[in-house]
């Protein structure tokens, strides 16, 4: 089963790379950002209770919210929290971690078992702290109030449920697809800021995966012309502005590549994957960053179910 599961996703990504060589851009991948694109548009930007003021809270009260679903996804098999969730701001220092905490990191996480704390159905497992992008919570700031930190908190918890060691390739796509099903779940269940925060960080997946695509065969201008094509002037102006900082050089180019690659391509080729009918097998410690493997603590396959539901019924749930 494992074995023919393998063959037929390197069959996929057989089939999308040659549409790419062909067309320029994947029409596959083009088809479902322009689809998506206008329901986005039509979804809450911001989280209004997320203020400078009652951001540390509000963490705290989307952390309650977010972890039972990893529960009952079947993703964790006992709930841990982490120590501490912290807003960071790096205003100064070296130039290239200034840019990289501030503009480029959303987050990240001690996902080690750190103790044991008392919970109301025994003792729960505790680990390091998770540490947030202070933007979110300046009033100065563009990103102040976007509703996409609450699917960057949704990652990070992922990881502090024990998608936390191996191959980084591997625990960051097994992250996202976790924290992509758990917000589908959410969603479905009528929670609208999940929604709002899922889609959009759907999108970028996918507009990842084409840059990855565009990186990999030279050929940036096709995705920055598609891309003008499929969003609003002012978002294309801050993506492009962002690109031009990114893409400096061959050598920032490939990192870059890496970077798409990891939460962006590998996640999509299994995304797609489970859309097409296909499933998800667990804690495969092989791993390959292709394969329609995922590794989770529960030792059960992830089941995508809600996320192939919310996509399926994209039109009928938010159109
Ligand atoms: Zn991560």
């Amino acid at each position: 089963m494992r074995a023919f599961a393998l063959v037929v996703a390197v069959a996929t990504v057989v089939i999308l790379a040659a549409g790419k060589a062909t067309a320029g851009i994947d029409p596959v991948k083009a088809a479902q950002v322009e689809q998506i694109t206008p329901i986005i548009d039509r979804l809450p930007k911001i989280d209004k209770a997320l203020t400078d003021k009652s951001a540390e809270k509000r963490v705290y009260q989307w952390a309650a919210e977010i972890l039972p679903w990893y529960a009952r996804e079947g993703i964790a098999y006992d709930v841990r929290v982490p120590e501490s969730i912290n807003w960071y701001l790096v205003p100064l220092g070296l130039g290239s971690s200034v840019v990289s905490y501030t503009f480029d990191i959303d987050a990240f996480t001690n996902c080690q078992m750190k103790g044991a704390t008392q919970a109301p159905s025994g003792f729960a497992i505790v680990t390091g702290p998770v540490w947030m992008n202070g933007h979110y919570t300046l009033p100065t700031d563009s990103l102040y109030q976007d509703v996409g930190y609450i699917f960057t908190l949704t990652h990070e918890l992922g990881h502090d449920q024990g998608i936390c060691n191996g191959p980084s390739d591997y625990v960051e796509s097994s992250t996202q697809l976790a924290a992509i099903e758990v917000a589908s779940a959410m969603s479905l269940g009528g929670n609208k800021l999940a929604a709002a925060s899922l889609l959009p960080e759907w999108r970028s997946i996918i507009l990842g995966a084409m840059l990855y695509d565009a990186l990999k065969s030279d050929d940036l201008p096709s995705y920055y012309a598609f891309l003008k094509s499929v969003v609003t002037p002012k978002e294309y102006a801050a993506r492009m502005s962002k690109y031009r900082a990114r893409f400096t050089d061959d050598l920032a180019k490939e990192q870059w590549a890496e970077v798409y690659k990891k939460y962006s391509y590998a996640v999509y080729v299994k995304a797609e994957w489970c859309l097409r009918g296909g499933t998800l097998a667990a804690s495969d410690k092989r791993g390959s960053l292709f394969a329609p493997h995922v590794m989770v603590p529960s030792e059960q396959p992830l089941v995508m179910d809600d996320f192939v539901y919310l996509i399926e019924n994209l039109g009928e749930l938010y159109g």
